[in-house]
Order: C-alpha cells, then structure tokens, then sequence
C-alpha cells in the first residue's frame, strides 16, 4: 500500500489546467472567424495558446520565479492579441482587466506588483490607441464612454488589490503559524531526547569521576596512562552526543539551502537517536548508506529523519532494530527507514499528515505534517509502505545533487 501527499494537489492542478487549454483550444476552433482564412493572426493565437498550455502544464516540475514572469508574460501577449485579433468579442476585454489575478495564483508579491504595473500602462497604451489611432472604428463600445470604461478598468484593479492584500495576509498569518508549529515540534522532539542524551552523559562523567576520585586517594598509579586515555575516550563519546544534540535544537533562524551529504547527516542523527532507542532496547542499523548529496536545509533535513526515525522506533517491539538504507537511484537520492513493528492499516495512512493526527498517548500528531512540509519545500517525497502488525517502510526520496 502506497500513498503520497502531493499526489491530490497535483490532480487539482492538472484538472483545472486542463479545463483552461480545454477552453483555449475551443476558442481557437469552435466558429473562429480567422479560421477560414488562415493568416498570421490565427497562427499568432494558435501558437500562443500552444506556449500557454506548455507553461502551465510544466509549471509543477520547475516552479521557478523566472517561470512565473514568463508565465504572465506569455498570458498578457495572449490575452492582448486575442483582443485585438477579435474586435467583435467584446467579453476579452474582461480578461485584460484581469491579468494581474494570475499572479494572485503565485501568491508572489513582486510578481503581482509587477503585472498589475505593467497591465495599467498597457490599458492606458490601449485606450490611447482606440481614443486616437482607432477612433472607436473597430472598439465602438470602449470609445463611447471612455471615462466610464477607465473608470471601470480602475475598480477592477483595485478589487483585485484588495482580494491580493486579503488573501495575501491570510497566507502569511498561517505561514507563520507553521513555523511556530514546527518550532513547538521541534522543542517538544529536543525535550524527549534530552531524557536519552542526559542518560548517555551521565556514563561517561561517572566514569571519569570514578578514575579522578581514585587518583585523589593514590598519586602513584602505575595505570594511569590507560585510565588517561579510558576517561579522554569517555568524554568524547560524551562530548559527541552534546553536540549531536545541539546541532538540532539549535533555533533556525537562517534555513539556508547547503549540499547536504546525506551519509554524515544520516550518522550524526543515527548516533543520538540510538540513545533514545536504547530506552525500549531498540538499535538503529545503517545499512548500504552510499556517498550521496542533496539540496536542503541541514537542520530541517535532520529534523524529517528525526521525525521518521523516532516515529519507527516507537512503533517498534521491545528488542527489535530499524534498519535505514540509503542509495542513490537514478537523479534521485533514496532513503528507506524501515521497521519491523506496528504497522498501519491503510485508513490510518491516509491520515499521515493531517495535524494533529496521533494514536500515541503524548504524541502531538504534527511530525508527519512538518515532514511532508519539509519534503515539499525541497522537491522531495515520502512514500509510506506498510502492513498492519507486520511493519512499515518509510521511503524518502530527493533530487540527487553532485557531491
Ligand atoms: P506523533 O508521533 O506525535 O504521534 P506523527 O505525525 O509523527 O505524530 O505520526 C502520526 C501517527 O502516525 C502516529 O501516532 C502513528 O500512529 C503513525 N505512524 C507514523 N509512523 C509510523 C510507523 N513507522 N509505524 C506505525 N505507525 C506510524
Ligand atoms: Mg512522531
């Protein structure tokens, strides 16, 4: 049994894309005056809406700024021409108006700032053109009350700043909710390990204690040099798991991209995760972990790991090991995280992710939410295998990138 989380995301996108080429193409066919007479006007929309139709669709796969500027580039050309190849239609002149709501779509600010600059300077271009140049000849209906049609050309763009500025603080309140979310997550993550790590401290230190307080009885030990060597050994497995732990419940103000080497980062969260493990008699085995790189924060890449890991081991009987691959595959870097323990039925995996979603008795049913969050914000995806009472395989996959 399979699922993945961006899969309904990515069909309501294609749907409706598709109703729009849908609609695009009709226009181009369905009782198209030019199309008896086939010139460069009808071979100008045909290509626009080809160039359209490409932009939306591979949109998903490259969701770069650039893109989007080509996007609405590309959409303004279409809308203008098919206004000025279609004189009779006067209804096009509704989708000028409303060019600036494509970017409303982004959620980008520059962007809608941008076109909203560019679509007011290219109706005022327009209206000069017909005022002037046309002389109401083929766009009666916008010549004979100009005043009226800029005065309704204004109002459009205002509603559509007010639906931007609406919308656009509502994203942003939740984004920040997120954030504090993930924040929360994390904090509660540190504190339980914190348990683990204090546990795995207090050995060495008792160690090193023990060896100092018999020095302080006997100067003359002729063992000494080992027990040096013993309590240095001993103070660094200390010292490591400290900073294991640090470098996670560091606050991350600064979520950088870095080339992430995924074998250490897979060490470093599989050395303080077997301290927490060690509570229920659980090991982490890291078997066939390849050279591998991906693009990604190192803290919240660690902190997805951390989520899936934990979540393994506590699905875990007492004594069983997880055991964690990773390989790369293609353009793809692949981890596996799999456990022998509960397992999920597929009811219950449909829910992964939803907030607050957990059948444990402290848990807080945010880790998956946060990982899938994490995933996406780096063009990864988790794909959760399982069969109840048998186990789960966890299977976290990323865009490779050369090391
Ligand atoms: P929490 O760990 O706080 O409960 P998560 O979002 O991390 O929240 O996980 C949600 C739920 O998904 C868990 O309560 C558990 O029931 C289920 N789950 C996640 N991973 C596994 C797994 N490896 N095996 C079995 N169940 C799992
Ligand atoms: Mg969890």
């Amino acid at each position: 049994m399979e699922i993945n989380y961006t899969k309904i995301n990515h069909k309501l996108y294609y749907s409706t894309v598709l109703v729009v080429i849908t609609l695009m193409l009709l226009g181009l066919i369905v009782d198209n005056p030019l199309l008896h007479h086939l010139g460069v006007g009808y071979i100008t929309h045909g290509v626009l809406v080809f160039l359209f139709s490409t932009c939306l669709l591979i949109y998903p796969k490259y969701k770069s700024h650039f893109l989007r500027i080509i996007i609405i580039i590309v959409a303004s050309t279409y809308f203008y021409t098919i206004f000025f190849l279609y004189p009779n239609t006067w209804s096009n002149f509704i989708f000028l108006c409303f060019i600036p709501a494509i970017s409303i779509l982004f959620f980008d600010i520059r962007l809608f700032y941008f076109s909203l600059l560019v679509n007011t300077f290219s109706i005022i271009s327009l209206f000069s053109y017909i005022a002037m140049v046309d002389q109401g000849h083929l766009y009666p209906y916008i010549r004979e009350d100009l005043i009226g049609n800029i005065i309704n050309f204004l109002g459009s763009q205002a509603i559509l700043y007010f639906i931007f500025y609406l919308s656009y603080g509502r994203l942003k309140k939740q984004q920040l909710y997120y954030e504090q979310i993930k924040q929360s997550e994390r904090l509660k993550t540190t504190g339980q390990l914190a348990a683990a790590v204090a546990h795995e401290i207090r050995n060495p230190l008792t160690v090193v204690k023990g060896f100092l307080q018999l020095y302080e009885k006997d100067n003359n030990n002729v063992n000494s040099k080992r027990h040096y060597s013993l309590m240095i050994d001993e103070l660094n497995t200390a010292e490591q798991v400290i900073s294991q732990f640090l470098s996670i419940a560091k606050p991350d103000k600064d979520t950088q991209i870095e080339l992430v080497n995924v074998k250490n980062v897979l060490q470093s969260v599989t050395d303080l995760l077997n301290t927490y493990g060690l509570l229920h008699d659980n090991k982490i085995v890291l078997e066939r972990v390849e050279d591998c790189y991906i693009a990604a924060n190192t803290i919240e890449f660690k902190q997805l790991l951390i989520n899936i890991i934990k979540n393994a081991i506590e699905a875990s009987k007492v004594g069983d090991s997880v055991v964690i691959t990773a390989e790369r595959k293609k353009d793809l870097v692949e981890i596996n995280v799999i456990d022998r323990g509960q397992g999920m039925s597929k009811e219950e995996m449909n829910s992964l992710g939803t907030p607050f979603y957990s059948l444990k008795s402290k848990g807080t049913g945010l880790g998956m939410m946060i990982c899938f969050n994490i995933a996406t914000k780096y063009k990864g995806t988790i794909h959760f295998d399982s069969v109840k009472g048998k186990g789960t395989t966890v299977t976290i996959r990323f865009p490779a990138k050369l090391g």
